[in-house]
């Protein structure tokens, strides 16, 4: 039986949920485990998963399903993964979060908690495009948006009908904010 945390970051692009889920890793001693930087290290290192990822994720839309579930469980059968994880930006669609209970039920553990961090979306279009990514022209942040409402907020609605996992938290605050609301939610 696993007895570490198990914690999924949800939320839209540039909700704050990445900066959120490193500090919350710190914090809790278990690493946080985000699949987009995960990606983007492959397309920097030009290898086989890199080439394979690099135009869909300048193009905003997702990568396809099985090849996530190989990523993902290749990197939770990691030792540091052994006490718990936060998930940053996985699972993304029903099939994502079909793998990750898979992957968990297999370690005899579950979803304890998945963090939900919101904003208002022209506050997430302001932080995005300030932020001046390079792949991140005004319409890549829209088309973003657009994938998220589509294909990943369905997972709310999943979440939410399971007990009392899903924990809502206003990202429209102060970093520090942020942080304590997540403590508490995590912590209850
Ligand atoms: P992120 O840094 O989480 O916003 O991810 C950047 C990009 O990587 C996304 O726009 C997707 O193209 C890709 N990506 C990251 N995580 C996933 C995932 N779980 N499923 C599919 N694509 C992903």
């Amino acid at each position: 039986m696993a007895d570490g945390k198990h914690l999924v970051f949800l939320g839209p692009p540039n909700s704050g949920k990445g900066t959120q889920a490193a500090r919350l890793a710190e914090h809790l001693g278990i690493p946080a485990i985000s699949t987009g930087e995960m990606l983007r290290a492959a397309v920097a290192a030009g290898n086989e998963l890199g080439k394979t990822v690099d135009a869909v994720m300048k193009s905003g839309e997702l990568v396809n399903d099985e090849l996530m579930a190989e990523v993902v469980r290749e990197r939770l059968a990691q030792d540091d993964a052994s006490n718990g994880f936060i998930l940053d930006g996985y699972p993304r669609t029903g099939s994502q979060a079909d793998t990750l209970d898979e992957i968990l039920q297999g370690i005899g553990a579950s979803v304890d908690r998945v963090l939900l961090v919101e904003a208002p979306e022209d506050v997430l279009v302001e932080r995005a495009l300030g932020r001046g990514r390079a792949d991140d022209s005004e319409e890549v942040v829209r088309e973003r948006l657009r994938v998220y409402a589509e294909k990943t907020a369905p997972l709310i609605a999943r979440y939410d009908g399971q007990g009392d996992v899903l924990a809502r938290i206003d990202g429209h605050q102060g970093i520090d904010a942020v942080h304590q609301a997540i403590l508490a939610a995590v912590e209850s």
